[in-house]
């Protein structure tokens, strides 16, 4: 499956910080293959530099590095009010440490060993609700979002909404006047390899139809959900 299509002609690119040669390599020509830009580093100490550098879509981070660890390089990154979207990598797998790494600003969490096909399902999830345009305020039919406060506001007050309410909410609200199919919203709030039951969409979108009012999201049967422009 090709990458999301930017706005412009440019690839999406992506940063990939891994110090294992062989992981590193299979890692950016997978990448390559998959149609993204990719630069990769093999340690932590040059991320801030390269981010000021470049302009990044999504940072693979590895969290056990050299030198400066990856944990670090994250709440740098966070600290610097950075919202380049995360995925990290990593051999350690305990609960613990993934509280760790959610709590220090990643965004996707991945275990080592994984399979190629999931990474690149995350890496699309994570950009499909980042991407290029992260940081524009998005504005459709009464709804104000945030993408980086992951503030909404609507009727003239702050709204509260659960994560994957919102999450549904602002690929509605990136495809605003398009329809949006539902297996590319359920692949928009699959995260930490939880199953996504079949009508689990459809109970998302009633939930945000009865805060934002029943006409805010369009159904057409068989294509998708869309929100008016
Ligand atoms: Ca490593």
């Amino acid at each position: 499956m090709a990458p999301l299509a930017s706005s412009g002609t440019d690839q999406l690119r992506i940063l990939l910080v891994e110090d294992d040669e062989q992981l590193g390599e299979t890692l950016e020509q997978a990448f390559v293959l998959e149609q993204y830009a990719v630069d990769w580093l093999r340690g932590g100490e040059p991320v801030r530099a390269a981010l000021s550098a470049t302009p990044y879509d999504l940072m693979v981070l590895d969290l056990g590095l050299p030198g400066v660890p990856g944990m670090q390089v994250l709440r740098q990154l966070r600290a610097d009010k950075h919202a380049l979207p995360v995925l990290v990598l990593t051999a350690r797998g305990t609960v613990a440490d993934k509280v760790d790494g959610l709590d220090s600003g990643a965004d996707d969490y991945l275990t080592k060993p994984f399979e190629m096909d999931e990474l690149f399902a995350r890496v699309r999830s994570l950009l499909r609700r980042g991407s290029v345009q992260r940081g524009t305020e998005l504005q459709a039919a009464g709804v104000t979002l945030d993408p980086i406060e992951r503030r909404v506001e609507f009727d003239g007050g702050e709204l509260t909404l659960t994560a994957r309410e919102y999450a549904i909410l602002e690929i509605l609200m990136r495809n605003a006047g398009r329809f949006v199919s539902r297996a590319r919203l359920e692949e928009g709030i699959y995260r930490w390899g939880e199953e996504v039951g079949s009508n689990t969409v459809e109970v998302y979108i009633s939930r945000l139809r009865k805060r934002l009012g029943g006409n805010a999201i369009e159904t057409l049967r068989g294509v998708g959900y869309r929100i008016p422009q």
